[in-house]
């Protein structure tokens, strides 16, 4: 693994889906690299009175649409090349599921368990102002959000130092997204990724021919699943593929794994997690303590959520799902994937089953630049018409609606409501998209279809804008 770059992983498949398309090398050359990599070191102050230099860096890697978009994260596996390739992953995704914005990701070489709240706070701060100082975040230009080791605490953070340096700016809150809903958020934002990786599951293991040649039946119903990672993306993923029917039968964190094959309640495991910082001893579960050795436990569908590199060419050979869910960014290398290929599984690629946050992300974005909340116009309006509806229906056929049925079948749409069917839209029809590709080119994987169809997007874009012939 010592000379692996997970940049070049990204840029084989961007090689390999290029077969597919009838891109002149210009073009797909500009495609693959990244147009804008800053990197850079400051110097942060501790609670104790030293100072500590902080490695960090901001890649945009396609302007073919603005404002470029993605997320920031803290980790101390952070480094270019990293940072590079999860920034590519972004213009893909976003060209994927037609968010009309380039990628672009940030990160911040530390481990967020050592250190104060105020330190964070003091270090994510002095990073916005880097990024201010070289045009690297704006509503115009570039977009952060959050991602691993962030959340809506540090986009309040980003926010509230962009605008103080920009008096003035209307937009300025649109700088970033997956702020609090108090700091003009969206209703649904944190839960969305979790939220789009079940979506994206549910509608791919509704396709029954793919289910017949997997050896599964159709529907999420007592499908066995196993998750990596019960962070925001892990745990929204657990939630509501156990809402939609799924049983989760093995969690696997940092510190340790759990297992039962009856199925894991995840509302309590997540709570012992909140509580204890771990999820290990929870009921009749079995501990594992090396959580990696849960990706090869037998299930229907493993979802790894945590990080990337968790399956290699080392344990491809011994995973029993049937399908993999990348709820992570870059989770499976290249190597595993062909393995896995060859073994049959069906690999739902990062950048598809992930999109949901960059999703509603977007629709934040657009909130915050028409400074009103979705459902505000309107809900009161279409209440009032269901209701007249609803009333004449009842005198036309003599039968009157209970109150449950009533105030079910008036209510007008929410905020929430249309972001959750915005985000539902955009995942199944993202799924039909590259399935059609994945059949008609007959490409053999999920993966290789999405890169095809984000590229043919991003290669329209600059054709459009006269760059290339
Ligand atoms: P997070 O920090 O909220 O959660 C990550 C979880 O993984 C934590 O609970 C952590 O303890 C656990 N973990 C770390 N190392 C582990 C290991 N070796 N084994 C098992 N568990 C481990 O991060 P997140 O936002 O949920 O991001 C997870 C992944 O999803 C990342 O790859 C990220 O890039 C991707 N992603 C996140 C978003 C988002 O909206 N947050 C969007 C798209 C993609």
């Amino acid at each position: 693994m010592e000379n692996y770059s997970f940049f070049d992983n990204v840029n084989k498949f961007v090689g390999q889906a290029a077969g597919y398309l009838e891109l002149p090398q210009g073009l797909l050359d500009q495609i693959k690299q990244c147009n804008s990599v800053y990197q850079m070191n400051f110097p942060v102050k501790l609670d104790n009175g030293n100072y500590e230099v902080i490695e960090a860096y901001r890649v945009q890697h396609s302007h073919h649409r603005l404002p470029v978009k993605g997320g920031i994260r803290y980790s101390m596996a952070v480094n270019e090349d990293e940072v590079k390739a999860l920034a590519a992953l972004m213009s893909y995704k976003c060209a994927l599921v037609d968010v009309p914005f380039g990628g672009a990701k940030g990160g911040v070489r530390i481990d967020t368990r050592k250190y104060s709240e105020s330190e964070l706070e003091k270090i994510t701060r002095r990073y916005t102002t880097e990024l201010i100082r070289k045009n690297f975040i704006s509503p115009a230009q570039d977009v952060p959000a959050p991602d691993y080791g962030t959340g809506a605490r540090e986009m309040a953070w980003i926010a509230d130092t962009y605008s103080s340096m920009n008096t003035g700016e209307l937009n300025a809150l649109a700088c970033v997204t997956g702020k609090p809903i108090s700091l003009h958020g969206i209703r649904g934002r944190t839960e969305a990724t979790g939220r789009g990786v079940f979506y994206g599951i549910r509608t791919a293991v509704d396709v029954t021919e793919d289910m017949e040649s997997l050896g599964l039946t159709p529907g999420l119903e007592g499908k066995r699943i196993i998750i990596q990672g019960l962070g925001n993306v892990g745990y929204y993923s657990a939630k509501y593929l156990q809402e939609g029917g799924a049983i989760i039968t093995g969690i696997a964190e940092y510190n340790g794994g759990i297992y039962d094959p009856n199925g894991l309640d995840v509302e309590e495991v997540y709570q012992l997690k909140q509580e204890k910082g771990s999820i290990l001893d929870y009921k009749n579960a079995k501990n594992i303590q090396n959580s990696i050795e849960l990706l090869e436990y037998d299930c229907d569908i493993l979802v790894p959520a945590a990080l990337e590199n968790q399956i290699t060419a080392e344990n491809a050979p011994g995973v029993k799902a049937k399908i993999i869910g990348e709820a992570a960014n870059g989770p499976v290398t290249t190597e595993a994937a062909n393995i896995l290929q060859e073994k049959g599984l069906r690999i739902l690629p990062d950048f598809y089953l992930n999109a949901g946050g960059v999703t509603v992300s977007y629709f934040e974005w657009l909130k915050n630049l028409s400074h009103v909340a979705f459902g505000r116009m309107d809900k009161r309006y279409e209440e009032l018409t269901n209701r007249s509806m609803v009333a004449a229906m009842e005198e036309i056929t003599g039968h009157q609606l209970s109150d449950t049925q009533r105030s079910s079948l008036v209510r007008g749409a929410g905020e929430i409501d249309i972001v959750n069917s915005g985000l539902e839209e955009t995942m199944m029809n993202a799924y039909y998209t590259i399935w059609e590709i994945m059949k008609t080119k007959e490409t053999g994987s999920l993966r290789i279809a999405s890169f095809i169809s984000a590229m043919e997007k991003i290669a329209t874009a600059y054709v459009a804008r006269g760059i290339f012939p």
